[in-house]
């Protein structure tokens, strides 16, 4: 008893707040509020039909894509982006690894965790990780693997070059900067392997094409694709 009386004691100097919302945690909740559970942009598009949902479309001609996935729908100043910025700027690992459960749970729930073999997170280049401590797109990587269940792997991809920020740049600049800086760093890991290729956010797509490309040529079976969130 000792332990939930001291969560107790803390709570009341220390309340937690909803990652999503900033409200502050009732009893029971953990990492988001129930409204904010109820209420978030879910995309739901892991009950549509794999080929034909509307981000599979994004790389119809570019990339063969088993399963194209996002929990949720990117809006700017609303309750995604402060999730992914708490994720990715605040040093709060925990919110990847929570949606990453979250998201994994539904998943499942439609039976796509026997679909993957293998997680592979997106990787960031060396001095990046070094300068922010972590990948964000690991943590939710270690959620999903823990919810679907299926192993993960942080090593797999490489990121060989450091490229500029990909924020000024149009699509066909966007992908020239990125596709030639991944590789696979072990083959045995990923060949004949169904990859569940993850990142934080799927804007045009370019960084996740250029990985997806590398796996499948290093002799990935299939590659699935699945992000915290997308933008329209
Ligand atoms: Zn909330």
């Amino acid at each position: 008893m000792l332990r939930p009386l001291l969560a107790d004691f803390f709570g009341l100097f220390f309340p937690q707040a909803c990652l999503a919302c900033q409200e502050p945690l009732v009893r029971g909740e953990q990492h988001l509020c129930t409204t904010c559970r109820t209420e978030l942009p879910y995309t739901d598009y892991h009950l549509l039909p794999a080929a034909d949902n509307p981000l599979s479309r994004r790389f119809w001609g570019k990339l063969p894509v088993a399963h194209t996935l996002s929990y949720l729908r990117f809006l700017q100043h609303g309750r995604v982006q402060h999730l992914l910025h708490q994720l990715k700027y605040q040093g709060q690992q925990e919110v990847g690894r929570a949606l990453g459960r979250l998201d994994g749970a539904e998943l499942a729930a439609a039976e796509l965790g026997p679909e993957f073999d293998l997680i592979v997170p997106v990787p960031l280049h060396r001095r990046k990780l070094a300068r922010r401590g972590y990948n964000q797109a690991d943590a939710f990587a270690e959620g999903l693997a823990a919810a679907l269940p299926c192993p993960w792997s942080a090593t797999a991809l490489q990121r060989t070059e450091h490229t500029a920020s990909q924020t000024q740049k149009n699509r066909t600049e966007r992908w020239q900067n990125v596709a030639t800086v991944f590789e696979v760093a072990q083959s045995a890991e990923v060949v004949g392997r169904r990859i569940l290729l993850v990142d934080d956010v799927l804007t045009t797509g370019a960084t996740l094409e250029a990985c997806g490309a590398v796996l499948l040529a290093a002799g990935a079976k299939t590659v699935s694709i699945a992000t915290i969130a997308c933008a329209e």
